[in-house]
Formats: structure tokens, C-alpha cells, sequence
């Protein structure tokens, strides 16, 4: 058994990652929790739940290049590795697989997955071929850590109902588990973008929770209205004020499935923002039921 000053084992080389598990006793469960690095309570979150679900746990860091454009912020990415080390021993995760964007993606690759409807809209419209990356790697990093369990955020609404569907669609061996976000003291979504925040932006960017719980407090108060609720997400996110956010990519109201519009809530529906403060780009939701939130 491990103890808590075990390291993980740390990997490299595809090849020695699946050989890893392949060496497990068969009757070990794994579980993979994905993240690209810089790490916080949201990603320890998903390896605390790993562990409940698993006999060993693999985490995987690894920025994936084929999930950002040109523009985005792919250099800059935080990547505090020896924290995040510390953070995943401390875990007692069994191994940690970090490739180089070399081992993922060697000359000659050409291979990828065209993303289900579900990832058409919203981040699909706002961010053209960053679902295509994330499939493609998250598949990858399936084959490579066949796991019988992988654990997803919430936070990242769209990017798990993705995933659910490609998992779905294409018969793939392994089960999936979505936790709740994880949020720090004001109601901030914790991100590895918040680290980009200045003083003053972290304070703005507290007017997107306030946005999903207005929506959340006027659909408690009986409003079904899509347009209604909208309207109180946008005037909470007070773009342009001394308060609120610089810009917003969506704030809306969709059907939690499809991610399509609604005019009106019934069956399941989630409020799902994209705003920008400062050069930051963030992304939060709420989804309309009793279970979560
Ligand atoms: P990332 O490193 O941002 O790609 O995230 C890796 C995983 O951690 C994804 O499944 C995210 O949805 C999840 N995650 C990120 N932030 C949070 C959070 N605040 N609470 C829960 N899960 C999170």
C-alpha cells in the first residue's frame, strides 16, 4: 500500500504509461483524472473522488496544443509542474503521465475526432476546432491509461457532455464521473485562468457567479421564462461597469442535453456563461435542478 510520502510514478513514454497499468493486478480498479496541470482544489476534487471509485489513480498533465487557436493563450499557460507534483503526492496518486507534445502528437500525425453535435454550439462556435483537440487527446489519453473510470468537471459543462457523447457514440470501454465545480470563498469558479486575474479582475469576475445565481434565485422564484432569465444574467454581468465584466461570448439558457436554445425551461435546462475580464477568459454554469448546485 502506498503511503503519503510515496511519489507518484512519473511517465513519460505512452508506451510505459499502458505498460503500467497492464501490470496492475487485474483486480485493481483505475481511474484517470485529465487536467493540464496547474493544479487547484477543483482538480483535487476529481482525484479525491477517483479514489473513492478506484484502487489506484492516474492523473494526467499535459497541455494539449490541437485544443487552442493561434490567438489563444497556449504559451502562457500556467505550468507550475514541481507544485502539482507535490500537490498529486500529497494525493496519493499512483502515477502521473506527462508527455511532451512530441509523444502525443509525433511527425506524421494526422488522425483526428470530428466532435458530436453536442459540441456544435456555444464553445464549438466561439472556439472553431477546440472540441476537435479535446476528443482527439482525450481519446488518446484513454487508450494510453486504459482506465475503467475517468473523472470530469462540471465546470466544464460542454467539454463533459462532449465527452459523455464521444464515449457514447464510439463504444468506448469506460465509465465517466462529473463533479460538481469546485468554487472558492466569494463564489469564484476555481480555473487555472484565475491565476492571470489581477486584484481587481478577480473582483469583476465575481459578478459571473452572481449572474448564474440570480438566474438560479428568479428560476426558484417560479420564472421559466428563458428570455426572463437572460435578461438578469446579463444585467448582473454589468459588462462594461466599474464592476462587471469587459465582454461576453454567450450568457444563456439552453437544454442541458442538447445544448440547443429553449424558449422555456422544463425538463432539464443550464445557464452557461463565457466572459472575458481583462485579457482573461472565463467560463462558468449553473444547471437548473435539484440535484446539483
Ligand atoms: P483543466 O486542467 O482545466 O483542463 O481541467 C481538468 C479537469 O478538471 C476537467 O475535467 C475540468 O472540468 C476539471 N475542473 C477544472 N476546474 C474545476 C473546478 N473548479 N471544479 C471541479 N472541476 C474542475
Amino acid at each position: 500500500m502506498q503511503t503519503e510520502i510515496d511519489s507518484p510514478a512519473v511517465i513519460t513514454a505512452p508506451a510505459a504509461a499502458r505498460r503500467w497499468v497492464a501490470l496492475r493486478s487485474p483486480s485493481r480498479r483505475v481511474a484517470v483524472v485529465p487536467t493540464m496541470g496547474a493544479l487547484h482544489e477543483g482538480h483535487l476534487a476529481l482525484v479525491r473522488r477517483a479514489h473513492e471509485l478506484a484502487d489506484d489513480v492516474v492523473v494526467t498533465i499535459f497541455v494539449n496544443p490541437t485544443q487552442f487557436a493561434p490567438h489563444e493563450d497556449l504559451s502562457r499557460y500556467p505550468r507550475p509542474i514541481d507544485d502539482d507534483l507535490r500537490m498529486l503526492r500529497r494525493e496519493r496518486v499512483a502515477m502521473v503521465f506527462m508527455p511532451s507534445i512530441e509523444a502525443i502528437y509525433p511527425a506524421g500525425f494526422s488522425t483526428f475526432i470530428e466532435p458530436p453535435a453536442v459540441g456544435v454550439p456555444l464553445e464549438g462556435e466561439r472556439r472553431p476546432g477546440h472540441f476537435r483537440g479535446v476528443c482527439t487527446v482525450v481519446l488518446k489519453l484513454f487508450q494510453i491509461v486504459p482506465a475503467h473510470v475517468a473523472i470530469f468537471g462540471q465546470k466544464d459543462f460542454q467539454q463533459a457532455c462532449v465527452i459523455q457523447a464521444m464515449v457514447r457514440d464510439l463504444d468506448l470501454a469506460i465509465t465517466l464521473d462529473i463533479m460538481p465545480t469546485v468554487r472558492e470563498a466569494g463564489g469564484l469558479a476555481m480555473s487555472s485562468r484565475n491565476r492571470y486575474l489581477t486584484e481587481t479582475e478577480r473582483g469583476r469576475a465575481l459578478s459571473i457567479n452572481q449572474s448564474l445565481t440570480a438566474a438560479a434565485n428568479l428560476y426558484s422564484s417560479g420564472q421559466r421564462q428563458v428570455r426572463a432569465l437572460e435578461a438578469v444574467m446579463h444585467e448582473k454581468l454589468a459588462i462594461g461597469s466599474p464592476g462587471g465584466v469587459d465582454s461576453i461570448d454567450y450568457a444563456c439558457v439552453v437544454n442541458a442535453e442538447t445544448l440547443l436554445p429553449i424558449e422555456t425551461v422544463d425538463d432539464s435546462a443550464a445557464a452557461l456563461i463565457a466572459a472575458r475580464v481583462g485579457n482573461t477568459r472565463l467560463i462558468d454554469n449553473h444547471v437548473f435542478s435539484n440535484l446539483t448546485r
